[in-house]
């Protein structure tokens, strides 16, 4: 594998964490579970070699129900990606999460409904592998490492973050209603997405390391009195924030361990189990 087409750092995230970098390298990636949401797009960061890949898409034509995930969590794995960085938009669940909060959760809840959230479902692949059932611990569904090393980089940038808090993740697109919101805050609950889940099962089952990165766009359906969420309100709140939050995304890239230093549960994900497949 040549180094225009290595990398082992990915970020999962939109445009406006790569278009800015001058060596940047399209590479189209096949998996085979499909086509992920876009090309992969490498390129070099405080010496490190990162893969971008936009999780909707470029021009954000691929809603969050729609997103394949397996297909994006596996090439980024094929190309050498270790360790993944999930920046993703949320509405806060409690009054002190209010707009442009930064919450690096160590929690999550699955509300989904219809996602494919497993690569190892016994069933056989198109290509003829057949993967065996697997189940993976997920007791702790984010990189404990990947979290300190995001902890650090944000309050490097003078950003306190929320150090840690439990992420539902809903189906969408839709937003919430107010008796959903109210029961997630009631739950105790903190944040609410749409992409968080299955992204960080799909990275442990490959025995990728996963941290969120969750910025509060908005105060969820429940938790305030006005009309709602809107989807205009969110890019306005996630466009204020984006400039910071690429800067907390980048030194954290710059810290993360190298990946033959990785000593987390992440790289035991496998431990006691045979596969049945080869992984990239
Ligand atoms: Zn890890």
């Amino acid at each position: 594998m040549t180094s225009d087409v290595f990398a082992d750092i990915g970020v999962i995230g939109g445009s406006g964490f790569y278009s800015f970098l001058d060596d940047v390298t399209e590479v189209p990636v096949d998996t085979p579970y499909g086509s992920p949401s876009d090309s992969l797009f490498l390129g070099e960061l405080a010496g490190r070699r990162v893969a971008f890949l936009p999780r909707h898409g470029r021009g954000h034509s691929v809603p969050p129900h729609r997103i394949n995930y397996r297909a994006n969590l596996w090439a980024l794995r094929s190309v050498g990606v270790r360790q993944v960085l999930g920046p993703c938009a949320v509405g806060g669940l409690r009054e002190e999460h209010g707009p442009g909060t930064l919450v690096v959760p160590d929690q999550l809840v699955d509300r989904t409904k219809t996602r494919a959230q497993t690569f190892f479902d016994g069933e056989p692949r198109p290509d003829g592998a057949v993967p065996n059932v697997v189940h993976v611990s997920f007791a702790d569904p984010y990189c404990p490492d990947g979290r300190r090393v995001a902890l650090k980089a944000a309050r490097g940038q003078g950003w306190e973050p929320v150090d840690g808090g439990t992420m539902v993740v809903v189906e969408g697109p839709r937003f919430s209603t107010r008796a959903e919101s109210r029961w997630h805050a009631a739950a105790g609950w903190s944040v609410v997405g749409m992409t968080g889940h299955p992204e960080a099962v799909l990275a442990r089952e490959l025995g990728l390391c996963y941290t969120s990165f969750a910025l509060v766009t908005d105060l969820d359906a429940g938790a305030e009195t006005g009309d709602g969420v809107s989807h205009s309100e969110v890019l306005r709140v996630f466009g204020e924030n984006v400039g910071r939050l690429r800067d907390v995304l980048f030194d954290a890239v710059a810290a993360l361990p190298a990946t033959t230093d990785r000593d987390c549960l992440c790289t035991r994900a496998h431990d006691g189990w045979d596969l049945g497949i080869e992984l990239p």
